[in-house]
């Protein structure tokens, strides 16, 4: 992928900074401004055009004279087609292009494409906490789980007394986490797409960073019972609390149980359940497993120009790494590979993979379409600010966190992911969302790339987020962990940052690092994805 982008750079005038571009393909008729602060009108561009405008940082410039009505082309693909002449030296704003159609999700090429040999990469570990159903935990955190909101007050307020007065007796454990979310009643629980977020929550529940210690809070009186939150045998406890040939059952607090007298009642109930998971938890140690135990989800947010040119290419250079060593990896976020979806369903690995990222894609447009919008409603304004004309382009840039590999695996929104190798896990690209369903796939490492800047965190998994631009990395020097705005500095290549975040990876996986996210406890609310209606 690496060969694809050239930053060049030109003689500059007396004074000024040197001229930056990049231009991801050959083929592409527009480059975008890689200076702090962009460029003023009258720069001569290195081998093209001289500017006739002022154009910001991350913005596109036209290498050539685009008539009315032709491509605009990035990524090699055109992101849009010119309203008006546009002359060479202009800056190419969204207010210039008509975006094209969606991809139609008929004849869409078939595992076609002649995958990349990608050697193995052995011998790289990290130090993790193993769990019993074979998964490995990067943090040793007790979760607790509820069934609706209307515990999470009672629940919060038990937390901050396990925090204070039980978890200095642990040193072992990293944190205790109570999965709060909106859902649980007031909703129409057997509609057929609730199948989502009650999976989502269950999926959370057994996330490896919980080590199997599923305890759960409930009213008593919820649509969402625990037993349908999580049906005895749906998770499996091997110690001394299994009976032989009993389905494991969690640990519930009920606060409408008749033995309950008074607030105080509740909180003892769960900070004495809590204890003894606590116990068990501390219990655990660290030991070296193989980095193909790493549970990668990918994913960006307040995304500009230069994420597909920096960040994006540096994170898919490590997913290549990941596959090679074996590890799982997923990219995610419908909206934002919708308009890439030729190029996905011909990596797939056979054309059953193929068909099930179609029927995502197939499943998220009607999605959409009913609530009267289409994928273009993706954009925000900063994106735009940030260089981003259209979803089209923001997705040419989104989709290369992917990297080269075979896609081998499809997972529908609130599924487990329960195979090795590069996964295409379909949630939206809300980044709450995204992040709260890649948890339920089974996560335990997160990577977030960011251009306009968000201090995004999560409370159950460390988050590594990578900066796009040198700008943003150096203002928000104590939020961001990897700088890839060197890429485009030409002071790093796409290949050294690539490395530089899998080595961090390990460090971070192993609790060698923290990530600033974790430092500052920066954690924010799961969201989970309800497509159904609400009563
Ligand atoms: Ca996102």
């Amino acid at each position: 992928m690496s060969d694809l982008v050239t930053t060049q750079a030109a003689r500059p005038a007396c004074g000024m900074a040197k001229p930056l571009t990049i231009q991801m393909q050959a083929q592409d008729n527009v480059v975008i401004v890689a200076n702090d602060g962009g460029l003023p009108p009258g720069t001569l561009l290195p081998g093209g055009p001289v500017l006739l405008e002022r154009v910001p940082q991350a913005h596109k410039v036209a290498l050539v004279d685009i008539p009315a009505g032709a491509p605009v082309v990035r990524y090699g693909v055109p992101i849009g087609y010119a309203l008006k002449d546009i002359p060479a030296g202009s800056w190419v704003h969204e207010r210039l292009l008509e975006m094209p159609d969606a991809r139609g999700l008929d004849d869409l090429p078939r595992a076609t494409a002649r995958a990349t040999r990608l050697p193995p990469l052995e011998g790289y570990t990290f130090e993790g906490y193993r769990n019993t159903d074979g998964s490995v935990g990067t943090r040793n955190i007790l979760a607790i789980t509820q069934t609706v909101q209307c515990v999470a007050g009672v629940t919060d307020f038990a937390v901050q007394r396990i925090k204070a007065e039980l978890l200095p007796r642990f040193p072992n454990v990293d944190d205790v986490v109570a999965l709060e979310h909106a859902y649980g009643c007031g909703v129409a629980i057997d509609a057929p797409d609730a199948a989502v977020p009650i999976r989502t929550l269950r999926n959370i529940s057994l996330n490896p960073n919980f080590g199997g210690e599923v305890m759960v809070v409930s009213l008593g009186c919820e649509k969402l019972q625990p037993e349908r939150l999580l049906p005895p045998g749906s998770f499996t406890i091997v110690d001394e609390r299994q009976v032989a040939g009993v389905p494991a059952a969690p640990d519930v607090v009920c606060l409408q149980d008749s033995a309950h007298v008074g607030f105080m009642s509740m909180v003892e109930s769960i900070m004495r359940q809590a204890e003894t998971h606590l116990q068990r938890l501390n219990a655990r140690r660290r030991e070296t497993v193989p980095a193909s135990e790493l549970v990668v989800g990918v994913q960006c947010g307040g995304s500009d120009a230069f994420s597909g040119a920096t960040a994006n290419p540096a994170v898919g250079f490590c997913t290549d790494l990941l596959v090679r060593a074996g590890a799982s990896v997923m990219f995610s976020e419908v909206t934002e590979v919708r308009d890439g979806i030729a190029q996905l369903t011909a990596r797939a690995t056979t054309p059953a993979v193929a068909d099930a990222m179609i029927r995502e894609m197939a499943w998220y447009d009607a999605y959409l379409s009913r609530g009267g919008v289409d994928r273009s409603a993706n954009t925000t304004p900063g994106n735009k600010s940030g260089g981003l004309s259209n979803i089209v382009e923001k997705a040419m840039g989104s989709i290369v966190k992917s990297g080269s590999a075979a896609i081998s695996n499809v997972l529908a929104p609130g599924d487990k992911l329960r195979t090795k190798g590069l996964t295409y896990a379909a949630t939206p690209a809300s980044d709450f969302i995204c992040g709260t369903l890649q948890l339920a796939a089974g996560m335990n490492l997160h990577v977030f790339t960011t251009g306009r800047g968000t201090p995004y965190g999560l409370a159950a998994v460390p988050v590594i987020k990578v900066a796009t631009r040198t700008d943003l990395a150096r203002r928000w020097h104590d939020l961001m962990d990897v700088n890839a705005g060197t890429i485009a500095d030409g002071d790093a290549t796409i290949e050294e940052v690539g490395w530089e975040l899998f080595s961090l990876m390990l460090d971070v996986a192993s609790g060698r690092k923290k990530t600033w996210a974790e430092h500052w406890k920066l954690h924010n609310a799961l969201v989970l994805f309800n497509p159904a209606p609400v009563t």
